[in-house]
């Protein structure tokens, strides 16, 4: 049999050619994507205004979701980390970050991850498949529907991280179809301007990503600033040394429009990359290349059986000082659901959370 087509990973002129195969008119594309993107509908069932033979047709040939939320967590933060299923039994975690001003959701672009950083759990779990178009717009449509209720409007904006489990830049093809989908008006309507991709460092595909027009920002995982230590800490340097990183991150640079900024993510290991010698090499490193970016110090999310400690409040505030005093604006990261391993570096598929006080077992994908 052939595999359903899975609908909320196609654009509106894309569903209307899909409804024209099947041998409907364009309007109920059109139709189907409201329903489907701002109505944020789950089933074919609840969009009640198709005829119902049309909505049993659509059964038969695709799919209007496929994700299984199988638990929800809430931190005492009121961060909300959601542990999903695919239809193949993958794990899929998506996590929502209420703040005053808007709200950010962190979604993951692989189930699972190629990538061996020594001090992300999500490596434990290597690369189980990459996702679908239709399996990053699901999270947030479930997010925001879990959040605010189906189909109202957030409150606040919306800000997209591509932070999750998984490489962003090792799928980009369908990462860039779900942001092209989501930046539509007549749905979920978030830009590209809206939403942060990290990267390791997978060099070709950052030059690749500089071409691209409507392309979302950039932010790049240092994690060290000499190759000695980033090859141990990432692997992906030894296939990308830091001359080559830079060098792409500079060429990326000359693309940025005005006000944007690039952002280097740099995880503060205790005893291991947060030392002052290390601040400066690393300020040095990026006034080498010329490089305006910004530094996002975050303090290591520590998690079991990872073999690092967080550096202490005194051990970041010095770093981001000695970076501040070489010219580069650096910012200390608040962590967000540590207590229900929703935090960077802490996605691996976990049932429960650290005091396992606020688990909610979700039934369907609302409130
Ligand atoms: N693969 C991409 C996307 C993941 S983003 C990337 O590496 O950029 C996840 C971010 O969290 C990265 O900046 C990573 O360096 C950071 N991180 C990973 N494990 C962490 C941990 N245990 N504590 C804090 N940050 C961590």
């Amino acid at each position: 049999m052939k595999q359903p087509i899975e609908l909320l990973g196609l654009s509106k002129s894309e569903l209307v050619s899909f409804v024209e195969t099947i041998g409907e008119p364009a309007y109920r594309g059109r139709q189907v994507f409201k329903g489907l993107q701002q109505r944020r509908l789950q089933s074919f069932e609840a969009m009640s205004d198709l005829p119902k033979e049309l909505r049993a047709r659509l059964n038969e040939v695709s799919l209007a979701s496929s994700l299984t939320v199988e638990s929800r967590y809430v931190s005492s933060d009121g961060t909300r980390r959601y542990l999903m299923k695919t239809h193949d039994n993958l794990p899929v975690e998506t996590v929502f970050i209420p703040e005053e001003r808007r709200d950010t959701i962190c979604f993951s672009s692989q189930s699972g991850c190629p990538l061996q950083c020594t001090f992300c759990l999500t490596a434990q779990l290597g690369l189980l498949r990459s996702l679908t178009a239709a399996e990053i717009v699901e999270q947030i449509q479930i997010a925001l529907n879990d959040a605010y209720g189906t189909g109202v409007k957030p409150p606040r904006g919306t800000n997209l991280v591509a932070m999750g489990a998984g490489e962003p830049l090792l799928n980009l093809e369908e990462l860039l179809k779900a942001l092209r989908v989501m930046a539509d008006p007549q749905g979920l309507h978030i830009v590209p301007n809206r939403v942060t991709v990290s990267t390791a460092g997978v060099v070709p595909r950052i030059l690749e990503l500089a071409k691209t027009s409507d392309r979302p920002h950039l932010a790049i995982s240092l994690a060290a600033p000499t190759d000695e230590l980033r090859n141990e800490l990432m692997p992906i340097n030894k296939r990308w040394p830091l001359e080559e990183l830079l060098s792409a991150c500079k060429t990326f640079e000359k693309t940025l429009k005005p006000g944007e900024r690039l952002t280097f993510e740099y995880v503060m290991l205790d005893g291991v990359n947060d030392s002052d010698e290390q601040a400066r090499q690393l300020a040095n490193l990026l006034n080498r290349h010329s490089i305006k970016a910004k530094v996002n110090l975050i303090p290591h999310n520590p998690a079991d059986p990872l073999p690092y400690q967080p550096s202490s409040d005194e051990a970041v505030q010095r770093f981001k000082n000695v970076l501040e005093s070489k010219g580069i604006h650096a910012y200390v990261r608040r962590p967000r659901g540590r207590d229900i391993f929703a935090a960077c570096g802490q996605l691996a598929a976990r049932e429960g959370t650290l005091s396992n006080r606020i688990q909610t077992t979700l039934v369907g994908a609302n409130n």
